[in-house]
This record gives C-alpha cells, structure tokens and sequence, in this order.
C-alpha cells in the first residue's frame, strides 16, 4: 500500500529505528513514546487492523506472540517485571494507523484505562 505510513516503514523508504526484523514482521520504536519501551510489532504485509485478519495469518499472530514479543521483552529488559502488548483497534478503540500494528509498551507501571 503506497500511501500506507507502516508499509513504507516496513520497505525503508521512511526512516525507523528498528529493534527487530524478519521475512515476515519488523519492530521499531513508536515516534511518540508512550512508556521508556514503546515498540510497534508489525506484520510486513498490509494488514488493516485485527479485522483484517483471515486464516492464512494464524501462523503470522502465533509468530509475533509467541516469539517475536517475548525476544523482544527479553531483549529490552521488560521480561521480569512485566510488560502490556495493546492493540488498538478502529475509531472507538483508538487506532489512528491502519495497518495492524501490536504496541509493546514497558519500564514503568501501567494503569489500567481509566477513558
Ligand atoms: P495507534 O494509535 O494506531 O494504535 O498507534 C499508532 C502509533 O504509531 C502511535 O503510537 C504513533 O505515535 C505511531 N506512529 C505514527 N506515525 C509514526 C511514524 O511515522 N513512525 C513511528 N516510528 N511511529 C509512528
Ligand atoms: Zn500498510
């Protein structure tokens, strides 16, 4: 998708500051900060949203969940006291990039959404 931001992300032609990558995702460091780790998990291929998602993709969610977040909360120092994967998913839920994108946020305690 030529005019999506986290496409262009994922082909280099806008700069990032990459933490992981592989054939199918790359992570990098979100532009606004949410937390002292805030990465964005992303599938390389055009996703929307967690809407978009068909059963070709099982393998693609099983990968960032159950190798890609925990390498990373390894790595970034979150694995022992804890870390929050969010997505945000369309207007109501706050999603403000469409295409599907996994926050990892960490290095301070979370507070549960209070709005
Ligand atoms: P959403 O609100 O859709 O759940 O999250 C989008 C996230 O993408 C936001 O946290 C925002 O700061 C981040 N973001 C938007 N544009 C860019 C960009 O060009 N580069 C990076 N690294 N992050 C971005
Ligand atoms: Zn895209």
């Amino acid at each position: 998708m030529a005019d999506c931001i986290f496409c262009r992300i994922a082909a280099k032609e806008i700069p990032a500051t990459a933490v992981y990558e592989d054939d199918s995702v790359i992570a990098f460091k979100d532009l606004e900060p949410q937390a002292p780790v805030h990465v964005l998990i992303i599938p390389k291929k055009h996703i929307k949203s967690l809407l978009g998602l068909t059963q070709e993709d099982r393998a693609l969610v099983a990968h960032i969940h159950v190798d890609v977040v925990p390498q990373l909360a390894k790595e970034l120092g979150l694995a022992e006291k804890g870390f929050r994967v969010v997505v945000n998913t369309g207007e109501e839920g706050g999603q403000t990039v469409g295409h599907l994108h996994f926050h990892l946020l960490g290095g301070r305690s979370m507070q549960w959404p209070p709005g």
